[in-house]
């Protein structure tokens, strides 16, 4: 075993059966160190929205680079890439007047928002107003804030109080969150932070009537709404390029990443509404937010994104991806005529989980599933994540739902 520490791992397990080398990938494909493919289920960390190989990707970032790679975008220093970006984002989203601050990452984007809405209360003068809630199955990020705020408990433990003033409710549950408000204190809640279909935590898609009824929740109490669009937005949801848009959430604030450069360089952002930013931005009232990150827009990554955008509209990738959604709730329906799935979740976006009956099982199964060429991990308790490049055609999706059930049928 060599010196890579690997992220979420059991690392006496992978020492002992070794790693899955991967070394080059051409749209929904993969291919290990002996050119052996694989069928790419999960777009990487569900981020290869353009699919994997594009040329013209690497040289975005080589033609900036070449220029200049990066500088600081602090105070009042800016690259006109990462203006353009920020343009582009704000015309994109689904919000009124937006502005975008860029981060590195998704877990970048989710402490940012976290101390975005707590600050933005102080300026309103209201600094009791630091209560974050968030959901079970919650996947927020790694950092600080978003590990406090996770709804798997795994994820939070061994690490003592992380954050105060953090809650989760249940997952489905509106008038939990009411009750929750009520309980704290509707002028102690700063934030509810959602993710609008849960992914890592399992990919659940919203319950009907859910995401309008806790969006009312929070304009009723004046408490911001987070939509979290690290895995939704620019795009996996299918036919919008967010899933504000598509579930209609006018939300506070949009963290985001993955998707925004499908994953070619690292990048996040946090979009948020006007009427949000704009004790921020008032000419003369002195305040001068002290957050941000050395790659806080790094032009490389900004060029990448701004040519990723541009091949999700030039091969019209959001339709695509919503007629990826269709496949998939077709072909992966017939699963749940095998014993050992218990059900599949699917029908929002390029997103759905095969959920074992057998929990337990769903290790196995990943590996019989590298025997069948096709490569995905384990979300949730027990479920296998789907959520391929938009570019997946209705054959592969085919191949893809026989390479599960010949799978599963090896693990009886
Ligand atoms: N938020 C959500 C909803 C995510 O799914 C993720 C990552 O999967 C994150 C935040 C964290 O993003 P990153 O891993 O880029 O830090």
């Amino acid at each position: 075993m060599g010196a890579f520490w690997h992220p979420f791992a059991d690392m006496g397990e992978v020492s002992e059966s070794g790693e899955f080398v991967l070394h080059r990938g051409d749209g929904v494909w993969v291919f290990d160190e002996n050119d052996r493919r694989y069928l790419d289920a999960t777009a990487g960390l569900w981020f290869a929205n353009v699919g994997h190989g594009r040329r013209e990707l690497a040289e975005a970032a080589a033609e900036q680079m070449k220029k200049l790679a990066a500088y600081s975008s602090f105070g009042d220093f800016a690259v006109r890439t990462t203006l353009d970006l920020a343009e582009r984002v704000a015309s994109l989203a689904p919000l009124a007047g937006a502005k975008v601050f860029f981060t590195s990452g998704g877990s970048d984007s989710v402490d940012t928002a976290a101390k975005l809405a707590r600050r933005y209360w102080h300026e309103l003068g209201q600094p009791q107003r630091t209560v974050l809630v968030s959901r079970t199955n919650a996947y927020h990020g790694m950092h600080v804030a978003g590990t406090a705020m996770a709804g798997i408990p795994g994820n939070r433990e061994g690490y003592g109080e992380l954050m105060p003033d953090t809650a989760v409710v249940s997952r489905d549950s509106a008038e939990e969150l009411r009750a929750t408000i009520e309980r704290i204190g509707p002028d102690r809640v700063a934030a509810f932070f959602c993710e609008p279909v849960i992914g890592a935590g399992g990919v659940y898609p919203p319950a009907e009537g859910y995401l309008t009824e806790v969006r009312r929740i929070c304009r009723e109490y004046g408490v911001l709404f987070v939509a979290d669009e690290v895995v939704t937005g620019f795009g996996r949801i299918g036919g919008d390029w967010f899933a504000s848009g598509r579930y209609n959430l006018d939300p506070d604030l949009i963290t985001c990443a993955k998707g925004i450069t499908s994953g070619y360089l690292p990048l996040g952002a946090v979009i948020a509404a006007g009427r949000v930013a704009e004790p921020f931005f008032r000419p003369g009232a002195g305040v001068w937010w002290r957050h941000g990150y050395t790659y806080s827009g790094h032009p490389a990554a900004a060029a990448v994104a701004l040519r990723n955008l541009d091949i999700l509209e030039r091969e019209h990738l959001l339709t695509e991806s919503k007629r990826l959604e269709s496949t998939l709730v077709r072909e992966l329906a017939r699963l749940t005529e095998h014993s050992l799935v218990a059900e599949v979740r699917a029908g929002a976006g390029a997103l759905a989980a095969v959920q074992l009956t057998e929990p337990t099982l769903a290790p196995n199964l990943v590996k019989a599933l590298r025997k069948q060429a096709v490569s995905t991990r384990v979300v949730g308790a027990g479920a296998i994540q789907i959520s391929p490049a938009f570019v997946m055609s209705d054959d592969e999706a085919r191949l893809l739902a026989d390479g599960i059930w010949a799978a599963l049928t090896d693990l009886r």
